[in-house]
């Protein structure tokens, strides 16, 4: 049997799960854990150079939304 795979969208596919982190308004981006603690490192890296260190807004692996792939 084929396990199922999701899409991260920093560009592979992976068979762990996968969460939606919403970037503001309705965007949001698709990424597994490890890209996930990417995404927040490069937010708080722009935040320090915005001059912001203390920005929170930063939402939880865990208070994710899990993202379910359309069934096809
Ligand atoms: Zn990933």
């Amino acid at each position: 049997m084929m396990k199922s795979m999701n899409s991260c969208d920093y560009g592979h596919d992976t068979p762990e799960e996968t969460r939606r982190l919403p970037i503001g308004g309705d965007a949001g981006v698709i990424v597994c854990q490890e890209h996930y603690h990417a995404e927040i490192s490069s937010r708080k890296q722009a935040a320090v150079e915005r001059g912001e260190p203390d920005y929170r807004g930063y939402p939880s692996w865990e208070s994710l939304e899990v993202y379910e792939p359309a069934k096809g």
